[in-house]
């Protein structure tokens, strides 16, 4: 099977409903993707991943570049293959993790220079460069090099990002064209990343200029990072209202449950966050009714399942009590059952927001799910 993206239903809000297919299974979209940072989503086997009905993970470049390094990954097969994962894969350029968590050296037109977060040996990576790697890990989906820029931006240094973020897609475009060329055929989509940070104007220029050099794919990064959910909002609806409807268009790093179906209606149909993995590990579980945090003593006798409306394989065999006591002990398995349900539930989300589009009713299943995450059984508010 190779490539293709296709719409098959569009919700009154301009929420889609469609297929996405890759040499590694058909994902229907909207979908959110688990993160498997280092080659693993913390916590969960890849069957229990399968049983979950993940069928597509996002990976890290900049951690899987560092160890166990890209090459090494070719060596024995790629990505899929290296962890054992026949489903679809999406790699992000690195790009993010160079700016968040290494010892940032200097940004110029070339590239970014950087020290390495785990042994302070010093990396050059440019559009180029994040390209290769990705070819080398083989994910099915490759994103292109961005400029990440600290939120809230002043303007001049927005504009900056931008103008570099599209010089920078631009080479990443060529270099893969090229190498596709050379090889016929990487079996790889790469797509574009629009900047801009809080500026619509900005949003809608980057998305001009990314859509003048074409990609299979186009992604809105740099928000959820810590601007108000309206202006997340905002921005990407100026995005999605220019990029063209036969293109899956990937939201990055988002989001919080009750925030997934907001994205979805403004024409999203991938996302990505760390938030269902991290917060497991924090005990704080994502249910039916809103946030548990587990470790509350009120859970130290509740016989109930985690989420009593969780078809997963943990509320069914396991209670809040034994969840609690678990995490209490410090013990591995409080982490990976934790883990289990909340993945569990994000992807049986993306089901919900699925049928909801189906039957022209995402609106009505919005409000809902801010309506139970407003209040939440505790008024629990989660480590995020
Ligand atoms: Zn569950």
């Amino acid at each position: 099977m190779s490539f293709s993206f296709e719409v098959t239903k569009t919700d009154p809000t301009g929420a889609r409903r469609g297929v996405l297919n890759t040499p590694h299974g058909a994902v229907q979209t909207p979908f959110f993707m688990p993160v498997g940072t280092q080659a693993t989503v913390k916590g969960l086997r890849n069957e229990a991943l399968e049983e979950i009905g993940a069928g597509i993970l996002l990976a890290n470049t900049y951690h899987l570049y560092l160890r166990p390094g890209h090459e090494l990954i070719r060596k024995l097969g790629g990505l899929h293959q290296f962890m054992a994962w026949p489903h679809a894969i999406l790699t992000d350029s690195g790009g993010f993790q160079v700016f968040s968590l290494s010892e940032l050296r200097k940004v110029t037109d070339e590239g970014v220079r950087f020290r390495s977060h785990l042994d302070g040996s010093e990396h050059l990576l440019t559009p180029e460069k994040a390209a290769e790697i990705q070819l080398a890990l083989g994910p099915d989906i490759a994103m292109v090099l961005d400029e990440c820029i600290e939120t809230p931006a002043p303007r001049d240094k927005a504009e900056a990002a931008l103008k570099r973020t599209t010089e920078w897609a631009g080479r990443a475009r060529r270099y893969f064209l090229e190498q596709a060329s050379r090889n016929g055929g990487l079996g790889q989509w790469q797509f574009g990343i629009v900047q801009g940070a809080t500026f619509g104007d900005l949003r809608r220029e980057s998305a001009r200029q990314l859509l003048e050099i074409d990609f299979p794919g186009y992604a809105v990064g740099g928000l959820a990072v810590g601007e108000p959910h309206a202006v997340t909002c905002e921005m990407t609806g100026e995005v999605t209202a220019l990029l063209p409807h036969g293109r899956p268009r990937y939201l990055m790093g988002v989001g919080r449950p009750e925030q997934i179906a907001d994205y979805v209606a403004l024409g999203i149909d991938m996302m990505d966050c760390v938030l269902p993995t991290r917060a497991a590990r924090h005990a704080c579980l994502y249910t039916s009714e809103g946030r548990v945090l587990i470790k509350n003593a009120r859970y130290a006798q509740d016989q109930k399942p985690p989420d009593p409306n969780c078809a997963c394989s943990v509320c069914r065999r396991y209670t809040r009590a034994y969840l609690r006591h678990l995490f209490a002990a410090g013990e591995l398995s409080a982490a990976i059952l934790a883990t289990h349900h909340n993945v569990h539930f994000y992807l049986d989300l993306m089901r919900q927001i699925r049928e909801a589009i189906e039957f022209g009713n995402l609106a009505n299943f919005s409000s809902e799910m801010h309506a139970r995450y407003a209040i939440g059984p505790a008024g629990n508010v989660g480590p995020e």
